[in-house]
């Protein structure tokens, strides 16, 4: 028996389901009455732990509790189970349909089944009664998480047809990175995707240090080719890059201007690259820029009613935990202010470091950057990796090298090592744990929930919006025909 056959044979018999169709059923929606303008916040790859490492971080440095805190604190918040069709570890394509249609799909598409069949989003839901919609997002504007609410594709990787879509789609406000998939200098089919925009009446801007000025009402703005910089790199290290918060507050304060209200998908996009590369200080700053914006998006709330945020986390990366240092571990707190040291991410560290450095190089940019001065034998293990020389027991489970390998030095020896960040990462993949999400409404009423799932979440847009639509439905033996 092949592995599909297996799957299936498993799946007819109703144990080794891909899912435990028990976690298929819907939660009852804890949201009543109508909202003029949603505001669903994604925080990718991000988990409980995540939270707790930079809530500590947060109070010990600024003495101050994280705006997510204090909306986890309102009582409106849990957990969301993020399995998707196939697989009980989602990706963001997967994950981010499960929320724009109430859909679970197969991981690396868009609003789509295999076979072709597509499934109608929250924001074309939303476009048709006449609201205004946007996205605006920390990745390239036409990455997944946003792609899912716009875009029907079965491969995420296509972010050139992905921006065809949209100009077809025509959201009022695009906000974020990945000017490769729209320049026509850099597109493969030197389409000029940006006059396709000016065309249909949209101010296209590409300079972040013009994005105050914008007056339209329809905005494309795309900054850099790729993903938009690190936080941690534009805190210190000065990326000439705008933050969530200024790209957010344009994009509210445009989209505030319609007459029908509004459906947004902001994003704090690149937590999850972070964690992907075991990368704890670049994933602390995107979480705390992520905070900054939340601040400003409660205010909102507060003074604009019939106003509903949602804040959930897409699954969780890397399997980051903080554990427990000396003696009743009282020098965790202390060990893990060592977070202060990171000042660079792993991409800005390795750029210095170049491709064929010195051991000596490796140290002082490591010190410089981190904090921690390694040993000339982990920084010896950091050139072999750089230059391709180091055998690996198993290269599967090294896929992002060589900043793998620059995130176990930088992990140090042992767990009771003082001198190291007291922060291990388990995997460079998506892990499957419940991951936190939470609601804030003003004017809307929302009950408490406990554990939901992810699509749950798609029932709870459309109840605030007063809108009923059910989207086909595709078992995962099905979708399994097609692989
Ligand atoms: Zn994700
Ligand atoms: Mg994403
Ligand atoms: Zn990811």
């Amino acid at each position: 028996m092949n592995r599909k056959d297996f799957l299936k044979t498993g799946m007819a018999a109703g144990l080794g389901s891909v899912i435990h169709p028990f976690l298929m059923q819907k939660s009852p929606s804890p949201v009543s009455g109508r909202a003029r303008n949603i505001i669903f916040f994604s925080y990718d790859g991000f988990t409980w732990e995540d939270f707790t490492s930079a809530q500590h971080f947060f109070y010990r440095n600024y003495g101050k509790m994280l705006h997510l805190e204090r909306l986890f604190k309102k009582g409106l918040a849990g957990s969301m189970m993020s399995h998707s069709l196939t697989s009980m570890v989602t990706d963001s394509s997967a994950a981010t349909t499960a929320w724009s249609t109430g859909r679970k799909i197969v991981n690396g598409s868009l609003s789509i089944y295999p076979g072709g069949q597509e499934l109608t989003t929250i924001l074309e839901l939303a476009k048709a009664r006449g609201k205004s919609t946007g996205v605006i997002t920390t990745t390239t504007v036409t990455h997944a998480t946003p792609a899912g609410w716009i875009a029907k594709h079965m491969n995420r990787r296509d972010e050139e047809n992905i921006a065809q879509q949209y100009a077809a789609f025509q959201a009022d406000v695009m906000i974020g990175g990945g000017m490769e998939a729209f320049d026509a200098a850099l597109r493969s089919d030197r389409k000029d995707l940006y006059k396709t925009f000016l065309d249909k009446g949209y101010e296209v801007l590409t300079d972040h240090h013009k994005l105050a000025e914008v007056s339209s009402n329809k905005l494309l703005a795309t900054f850099g080719e790729g993903h938009i910089a690190y936080e941690i790199d534009r805190k210190f290290r000065r990326s000439d890059t705008p933050s969530l918060k200024e790209m957010t507050l344009k994009g509210i304060e445009i989209l505030n201007g319609s007459d029908n209200g509004f459906v947004v998908h902001i994003e704090a996009g690149r937590i999850d690259h972070a964690n992907h590369r075991n990368d704890a200080g670049a994933a602390l700053w995107e979480i705390l820029a992520a905070d900054e914006t939340l601040g400003i998006l409660m205010d909102f709330v507060d003074n604009n009613p019939e106003t509903l945020l949602i804040m959930a986390s897409d699954h969780a990366t890397g399997g980051g935990t903080v554990y427990g240092v000396g003696e009743r571990y009282r020098a965790s707190s202390e060990i893990h202010d060592l977070l202060n040291k990171r000042t660079a991410s792993f991409p800005w560290i390795m750029s210095q470091i170049g491709n064929s450095p010195s051991e000596g190089v490796i140290i002082d940019v490591i010190q410089d950057a981190a904090g921690v001065r390694v040993s000339r034998s982990q920084a010896s293990i950091l050139r072999e990796a750089i230059a391709g020389e180091m055998v690996m027991p198993d290269p599967a489970a090294y896929p992002r090298q060589p900043v793998a390998t620059l995130a176990y030095i930088l992990k140090g020896g042992t767990n009771d090592d003082p001198t190291h960040l007291n922060i291990n990462y388990t995997t460079t993949q998506h892990t499957a744990g419940a991951v936190p999400v939470a609601v804030y409404g003003n004017g809307v009423v929302v009950k408490p929930f406990g554990l939901v799932d992810n699509t749950d979440l798609y029932y709870w847009l459309t109840d605030a919006l007063g809108i009923s639509h059910e989207n086909p439905v595709m078992t995962a033996e099905a979708a399994l025909e097609y692989f």
